[in-house]
């Protein structure tokens, strides 16, 4: 009988969105187990392996044993004892061995295998206390496993190799990040996709997903305990699902899906070397957004035209001690070089409102225990451009780390969040004493970095002359400009429905910035995320974008919907939509131009 687990689905733009194949269990990440495959002449020496293991443990624990204080508390007595007496279970030390024999796999990996059946008979137990029992099993089994492993080089662990055409799909707890890395030397061969029971959408383990090209369906409550080593499963990241033993006619309607996903994916990684351009041949520029200095790579595997938006303060978060110059520096250069000459557009911090600082890292800022951590209205509040122009110090060695990676890369600075002007002239003023300090110092920059403005604030949008006057650059965030246009929060989900990217007067906006940006002969970028959304890029082209920036899984898709568009249809159609006060009508007509075969 076929189920179904839900979780968050994490999908890569540039891999299929579902994933077949059989269940490999992997045991807790922090183990970093080995599981692999034996010939048949190593199994005395795996058996033995075990039984060392075994035996190491006992003695540990009858060790232990011996060290505890006549006065210790009796659960002490009775913990070890209940260790010991799972340790010489047969379920336990001989079952392994048999599955070492008969289906000719390593030691941890029988371990592991006998470990989940036996929690799952501790786990059916009705009485509580029995059934808590399981994590002291799974303790007893982690340190066997540990004893296995031990002196092992990490480098080796990486799940068995399937039976031949069949992938995996992982079901872990959790899956380190190193872990991952490991497996990605092997995704393309083996390793289909995987689920985990912790980590949602902005987990690292989701971000390592998508930059290993790895469906995932991550936050799966008792994922393990659904499934059995070898299950055929059906792993849908679009719908964040997990489907167990399909029956026929589901697997066949999931293969057919696969296969067309795997067909386009193919046509659309052979654009990966070509130039972006339209159909009548008026060159744009793909870039990609990044957070981490890593995921240069995925922009780079893209075909990315550089880097249009770099958001650096995902490397100020989760963390009490903020990177000082030399860190940040490293991490500039390193995507800087990383690119190798194509341009990188460096956001300055736009920390606040959703993306917020540690406490502890907060006060070693100043902020004073008067200062709220919670301000009533964030997005509205100190945030972004804000944020370092009340703190100077942040504000400036973050500049000189920018201003730094210029000497290795081609480096721009881009400012969020401005609304005011007098904001562009004391960053301009900062970025000059930032110069100065380096010159002082000695310490090599290009004196040419040329410093842009987000454009997300509608009072930017609408008195462009005096930005474009001071700035060399623009870019669109329409993420915010929808947020500060509308007046949504973008975090609130009660008003989500309402943050729509297609009401007239946010397209106006946008079409002004570009228009008013091109007669200037100004570069404009849009780095918000309708930059990357396939259906609008007849709408942007339209308006006379040239340059888009996006998640790097989007970038070939919107290249091939730019190869079948005209620019001069795509103007006609944006004066059509420009138009229209009615978002109504405005989706329709973009709906309908989606399916309008080239002209
Ligand atoms: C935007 O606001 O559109 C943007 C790109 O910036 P962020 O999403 O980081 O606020
Ligand atoms: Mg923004």
């Amino acid at each position: 009988m076929s189920s179904e687990l839900a979780g968050v689905g994490i999908v890569s733009g540039a891999s299929p969105t579902i994933a077949i194949g059989r269940v490999h269990l992997l045991a807790p990440s922090e183990l970093e187990t080995r599981h692999y495959a034996i010939e048949r002449k190593d199994v005395l020496h795996e058996v033995a392996r075990l039984n060392n293991a075994f035996s190491l443990v006992r003695a540990e624990i009858d060790e232990l044993a011996t060290h505890v204080a006549p006065e210790a508390p009796g659960e002490v007595r009775a913990f070890l004892d209940l260790h010991r007496m799972i340790l010489d279970d047969p379920l336990l030390c001989d079952e392994p061995r048999d599955l070492v024999r008969s289906r000719l796999i390593n030691a941890e990996w029988a371990l592991s295998i006998q470990l989940e059946a036996v929690c799952k008979q501790f786990e059916a137990i009705e009485d509580e206390y029995f059934r808590s029992r399981s994590q002291d099993v799974r303790q007893v089994v982690e340190r066997v496993i540990r004893a296995l492993v031990s002196g092992r080089s990490a480098a080796a662990i990486l799940p068995p190799k399937p039976a031949d055409g069949e992938r995996l799909i992982l079901v872990a707890r959790d899956i380190a990040p190193t872990e991952m890395l490991r497996l990605k030397g092997r995704a393309e061969v083996d390793v289909a996709g995987f689920v985990t029971e912790l980590g949602g959408r902005n987990s690292h383990t989701a971000i390592l997903a998508r930059s290993l090209g790895l469906p995932a369906v991550l936050g799966v409550a008792n994922a393990r305990e659904a499934v059995a080593e070898g299950d055929l499963v059906v792993l849908d990241a679009e719908a964040g699902r997990l489907r167990i033993q399909p029956d026929a006619a589901e697997l066949a309607r999931y293969r057919q899906r696969l296969r067309a996903q795997v067909e386009s994916r193919l046509a659309l990684r052979k654009l990966k070397s070509k130039l972006a351009r339209t159909r009548d041949g008026i060159a744009v520029d793909l870039m990609a957004n990044i957070e981490m200095p890593e995921d240069a790579r995925d922009a780079l595997e893209a075909g990315a035209d550089g880097i249009g938006l770099f958001r650096t303060e995902f490397l100020f978060m989760n963390r009490d001690q903020l990177p000082d110059e030399d860190e940040q520096y490293e991490a500039y250069a390193k995507v800087a070089r990383a690119m190798k000459g194509k341009p990188v557009v460096i956001r300055t911090l736009d920390i606040g409102a959703d993306k917020v600082l540690t406490d502890k890292a907060r006060r070693s800022l100043g902020i004073t225990a008067g200062t709220p951590t919670v301000e009533s209205n964030p997005a509205l509040g100190l945030r972004a451009i804000r944020y370092c122009l009340a703190y100077p110090e942040l504000f400036l060695t973050q500049l000189r780390a920018i201003l730094r990676a210029s000497s290795v890369g081609t480096v721009r600075i881009l400012v969020p969040m401005l609304a005011h002007v007098h904001e562009v002239e004391q960053t301009l003023s900062f970025v000059a004493r930032a110069r100065e300090q380096l010159k002082e110092r000695k310490t090599k920059y290009d004196a040419r970095v040329p410093v842009g403005g987000m454009i997300e604030v509608p009072a930017a949008a609408l008195s462009l002359p005096a930005f474009v006057q001071r700035l060399k650059f623009l870019s669109i965030g329409t993420n915010d400009l929808i947020q500060y246009t509308l007046a949504i929060d973008r975090a609130d989900a009660s008003v989500a429905h309402l943050y729509d990217h297609l009401h007239p007067a946010v397209l106006h906006l946008v079409a002004r910035t570009i228009r008013v940006g091109s007669r200037a002969r100004m570069p404009v970028a849009v780095c918000g995320e309708m930059a990357g959304e396939v259906d609008l890029a007849e709408l942007l082209l339209g308006m006379g974008l040239r340059q888009f920036s996006m998640h790097p899984s989007q970038v070939l898709s919107v290249k091939e919907r730019l190869y079948s568009l005209s620019t001069k249809t795509a103007a006609k159609f944006a004066a059509r939509v420009l138009r229209s006060d009615d978002p109504l009508q405005i989706r329709k007509l973009i709906e309908k131009a989606v399916t309008r075969p080239a002209a």
